[in-house]
């Protein structure tokens, strides 16, 4: 295996026509590691994923997966590279059912035994899931919703997971178990890359963390060291 990380991003600059918003952005994910990104609102964190996913495209600076250079390739490349994107607000099909939403995500594959078999991995992992297979995804509760959202992205076998905003809106129990399946999706070998409002939770969750702050890396470290830091403490959790 080589040694390059999972994602290698380095000096990545990138925005919305004139708009600049992410500034010389180095950062890294390694192969199993879990590693969460934080900042307040408008910081720049969904930009950034979507520079990853190959959604929004970089201006200057390289991104590179297992080594290889990925700067501004097509999303479908990327899903093909082992990047899965479960998106902010997590942009199900509300009209289809939710075994098709999860289809959805294994659109580009064509090995359909193994296609089958990580369906069923997903229905084992959220059994809620395969309860309601057959209801349109837009009756499910928020809670059910994410976990319909993460098993798409499971769906595309990745082996780096980019989750923009876990537990936005959802109820703590809900969130417990979405924070729980995640250990055991790191745990099955898959580099997590996660943007989340609650700090707390997102330190304690990840091996190490990232602060964007206006579109710039301002600190990043051990999540230890970031939960004790007086700074963080105060700027985004209050205490
Ligand atoms: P939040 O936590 O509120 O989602 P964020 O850290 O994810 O914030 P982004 O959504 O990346 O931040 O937004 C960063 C900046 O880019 C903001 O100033 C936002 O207004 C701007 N922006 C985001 N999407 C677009 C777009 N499609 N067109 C123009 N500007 C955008």
């Amino acid at each position: 295996m080589s040694d390059a990380p999972k994602l290698l991003v380095s000096h990545l600059q990138a925005g919305y026509g004139d708009v600049q918003v992410l500034w010389d952005i180095s950062l890294d994910v390694k192969a199993g590691e879990l590693v969460c990104l934080i900042g307040s609102n408008g910081a720049g964190k969904t930009t950034f994923l979507r520079c990853v996913s190959g959604i929004v495209k970089a201006t200057s600076g390289t991104i590179a997966i297992d080594g290889r250079d990925m700067t501004n390739a097509q999303p479908a490349d990327l899903v093909r590279a082992g990047v899965a994107h479960v998106p902010e607000g997590r942009r199900l099909f509300s009209a289809m059912s939710v075994r098709d939403n999860l289809l959805m995500g294994a659109y580009l594959r064509d090995d359909k035994e193994a296609v089958a078999a990580d369906l069923e991995r997903v229905y084992t992992m959220f059994p809620i899931l395969a309860d309601r297979r057959r209801q349109d995804a837009g009756t499910l509760s928020g809670g059910e919703q994410q976990m319909c959202a993460i098993g798409r992205g499971l769906m595309a076998a990745p082996s780096l997971l980019l989750i923009d905003e876990l537990s936005l809106g959802l109820a703590p129990r809900a969130v417990e178990l979405l924070i729980e399946r995640l250990r055991d999706i790191n745990r099955s070998g898959v580099a997590i890359l996660l943007v989340e409002q609650d700090v707390m939770n997102a330190l304690e969750l990840a091996d190490r963390g990232y602060v964007i702050n206006r579109g710039q890396v301002s600190m990043s470290g051990a999540s230890s060291a970031l939960l004790a830091d007086p700074a963080i403490r105060e700027a985004y959790m209050g205490l």
